[in-house]
């Protein structure tokens, strides 16, 4: 191994966990991080619950940037964005300088897909992925503000419930028939749509926003429907795709995600990738868009990185949607399962396989308390 160090790209969740995660086994070992934030971490997920908390974007920051560089040993590059990597040299070029590493972490998470739109205020929209969003979110919004959300999935309709009852008008365009249709059985969608109805939020189903343009000092959205509205923000929900063509370019094996084999290994030995960039093996060549799969990838990466190579084995993930007017707790099946969703009691239904067994389950409001034993649906 070259005397080179260890270089982790992306100060998020990803970065920073298997920072912490290989310094439980090695103290020594040079790490340089690089990051085109500013370094600062933060719990992601309560980006879409902050508003009506009233957080603003500083008090979500959990740790400094140098505070964490300074306690885990880390030499971090804020403000440095990667473009471009040479496998055979192990260089990362970045827009400042080259790095060299001995062994390189892909942690830079995904973008959020932009639909292409018309208009002379197309590029207003706005999608909230990392903490600068949220800043901008939150100096952007007036009280009482009319704010139209493109995407009924999970971070669509749980924005819609934060900033509805954080007193903005919300309306949700979506070309579906109902909340979270790519995740929940029918029945399901119908109390959270109803739930956040009584919110205020307005539904516009089986459409999409085609065109967004400056009216006064408002914003008109065409939607294809033919319907227009007039609003003071556009927020684009509609999902996250990671930025692999520079990877592709450079060699690595992508596809929906840069492709990590059961030890989070890249086509390239010397290369590790985990979180929001990575397609895993050990999740049947999946993306895993989660903090859970992160805190399991991380650990096993740290003692890999280590001189322990350790496979990453992922136990079942139950997702929490944050809609507290009507929450939701979430195990889907795997992809491709033959079998079909049962309600068994009021706000509880079971995805049963075609083999009899539980697959998955979905527990709406205050059924989420039955976490514990839906788990055991799954073992049984
Ligand atoms: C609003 C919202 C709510 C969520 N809620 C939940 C939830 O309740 N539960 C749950 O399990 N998951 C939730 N998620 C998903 C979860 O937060 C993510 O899966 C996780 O935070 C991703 O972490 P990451 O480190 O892979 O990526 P990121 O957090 O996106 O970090 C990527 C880092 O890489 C940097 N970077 C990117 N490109 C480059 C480059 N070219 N050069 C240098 N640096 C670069 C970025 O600046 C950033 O620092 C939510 C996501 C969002 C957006």
């Amino acid at each position: 191994m070259s005397d080179a160090p260890v270089v982790v790209l992306g100060s998020g969740l990803a970065g920073w966990t298997s920072i912490k995660e290989f310094r439980k086994h090695d103290s020594q070992t040079p790490v340089v991080l690089i990051t085109a934030s500013s370094g600062d971490g933060y719990p992601k997920p309560a980006l879409s619950t902050a508003f009506a908390q009233g957080k603003t974007a500083p008090q979500l920051v959990n740790g400094q940037a140098a505070d964490l560089a300074a306690s885990l040993h880390v030499q971090c590059h804020a403000h440095t964005r990667a473009h471009a990597l040479n496998l055979a040299k192990q260089e990362l070029h970045t827009d400042t300088q080259v790095f060299t590493y001995s062994r390189l972490v892909l942690a830079q998470g995904a973008e959020p897909i932009r639909l292409p739109l018309e208009g002379d205020a197309a590029d207003r929209v706005l999608s909230v992925n990392q903490w600068a969003d949220y800043a901008q979110l939150r100096e952007r919004l007036q009280p009482g503000a009319r704010v139209l959300i493109m995407g009924a999935g999970l971070i669509g309709c749980e924005f819609a419930n934060d900033l509805a009852g954080a007193g903005f008008q919300v309306h949700v365009v979506d070309p579906a028939t109902r909340p979270l249709a790519a995740l929940l059985p029918p029945a399901a969608s119908e109390p959270l749509a109803q739930a956040l109805s009584a919110l205020g939020v307005v539904w516009h189903w089986n459409s999409h926003v085609t065109q967004v343009s400056q009216h006064g000092t408002s914003l008109q959205a065409q939607l294809h429907s033919g319907e227009c509205l007039h609003v003071d923000m556009v927020l684009s929900a509609i999902g996250l795709r990671p930025d692999t063509a520079w990877l592709a370019d450079a060699g690595l094996a992508c596809e929906r995600g840069v492709r990590v084999n059961h030890q989070l290994q890249t086509s390239d030995p010397h290369v590790y990738a985990l979180g929001d960039v990575a397609q895993y093996a050990s999740a049947g060549d999946r993306v895993l868009p989660y903090v859970m799969p992160i805190m399991t990838a991380a650990r096993a990466l740290g003692a890999t990185l280590a001189g322990q190579p350790t496979d990453v084995v992922f136990p079942v993930m139950p997702v929490a949607v944050k809609t507290p007017a009507f929450a939701l707790l979430l195990a889907l099946p795997e992809p491709g399962t033959a079998g079909h969703w049962q309600a068994s009691e009021e706000h509880v239904w079971r995805f049963m396989a075609d083999d009899g067994g539980c697959r998955g389950f979905v527990l709406g409001g205050k059924q989420t308390a039955l976490r514990a034993k839906a788990m055991q649906w799954l073992a049984a």
